[in-house]
């Protein structure tokens, strides 16, 4: 199919700035970033470029309701929370248990105070199979959005981020980047940008760098989402691929990292960035070892950041706010941090 008959919502504003990271960079190699932390001032971040197409679908279909799924600190959750209840829907997210850091549950008291109907699941496991049910007996009027929210057309935002860039190019505003690093999560992100690089003729490669495990299983769903990304949108066949790199993710999803730890004290000592020690910690930890790296080809690196503010809304029940905490959110043993 190459029309696309729907029209996405505009949440967003657009384009995101690029910066060069001045002190970072060297005469040999430039360091840019792409601030899609400004998608949106109160909720920003990469999910809000997603959730235009993922929403507008919703809306078209007449539904009441989205329901997803997430880690309990998810931004996914949140974000989905933040624009659908605007857009005057009801949401409902599976909540699979993930480490405590005080940015996870800041996350989740957010996305409670706004409305989000929680539906906690014991592991991962568990938690697929209840969102699985739950599409089974669905009520009329549910519409579901996956993991990430990384369906081909929720993709769709990030085809039309790469295209974003290709105009910044075109513009002079930056070079164009020999890598785009960017965290590879459930994958759309990357996929997107790949597929919309390509279909742009742009000679830029997308490194996801994993935030999970096992790093074929992202690879493989990353690529294959990018290659049907592309079928969506371009006439001819394309060459598309994502390469992922699993060097920086430490214990696992939502461990922090020693070199993510430092990569934030130098992101925002150096420009100011906020980081999260989930996905955008090690995706600059390894824009700095990229950077550094000696003999590679590239010249210009473009660190896409994905991390948004987010609202900070008091939740009205708050021995329901305590009891998902309580389950959703288990403390990390002391010495597992380090990792
Ligand atoms: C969700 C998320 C990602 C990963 O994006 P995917 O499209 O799921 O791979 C990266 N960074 C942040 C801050 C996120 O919330």
């Amino acid at each position: 199919m190459n029309r696309l008959p729907l029209v996405p919502l505009s949440l967003g504003r657009y384009p995101t700035p690029v910066e060069r990271l001045d002190g970072l960079s060297t005469s040999q190699r430039e360091l840019w970033v792409k601030r899609d932390d400004r998608t949106h001032e109160v909720c920003g971040g990469n999910k809000v470029r997603k959730l235009e197409w993922l929403l507008a679908d919703a809306r078209a279909r007449g539904a009441a309701r989205v329901v997803t799924i997430g880690a309990a600190g998810s931004h996914h959750v949140l974000t989905t929370t933040y624009f659908g209840r605007l857009a005057g829907l009801e949401v409902e997210a599976v909540l699979v248990p993930q480490p405590r850091s005080e940015h996870v549950v800041e996350v989740l008291r957010a996305a409670i105070g706004l409305g989000l109907h929680a539906i906690p699941a014991g592991s991962w496991t568990r938690g697929a199979l209840g969102f699985a049910l739950r599409r089974v007996f669905a009520r009329a009027g549910t519409v579901w959005i996956p993991l990430g929210g990384s369906s081909v057309l929720g993709s769709m935002g990030y085809v039309s981020a790469a295209r974003e860039l290709a105009s910044q190019v075109r513009a002079g505003a930056l070079p164009e980047p020999d890598l785009c690093i960017v965290a590879l999560g459930s994958g759309g992100t990357a996929a997107g940008l790949a597929a919309g690089f390509a279909a742009e003729r742009m000679k830029t490669q997308v490194v996801g760098i994993c935030v999970s495990r096992p790093a074929w299983a992202l690879r493989l769903h990353a690529s294959a989402l990018a290659r049907a990304c592309a079928r969506r949108v371009a006439e001819h066949p394309l060459r598309v691929r994502v390469k992922a790199d699993s060097r920086f993710l430490g214990a696992g999803y939502g461990h922090r990292t020693r070199e993510g730890d430092e990569a934030t004290r130098l992101a925002k000592a150096a420009c100011g960035l906020e980081l999260d020690p989930t996905y955008t910690a090690k995706a600059f930890a390894a824009a700095l070892a990229y950077l550094r790296q000696a003999g590679g080809t590239h010249r210009t690196l473009l660190y896409w950041h994905t991390l948004g503010n987010h609202p900070r809304s008091p939740s009205k029940d708050q021995t329901e706010e305590l009891g998902l905490l309580g389950r959703l959110l288990p403390t990390v043993a002391a010495g597992d941090a380090g990792r």
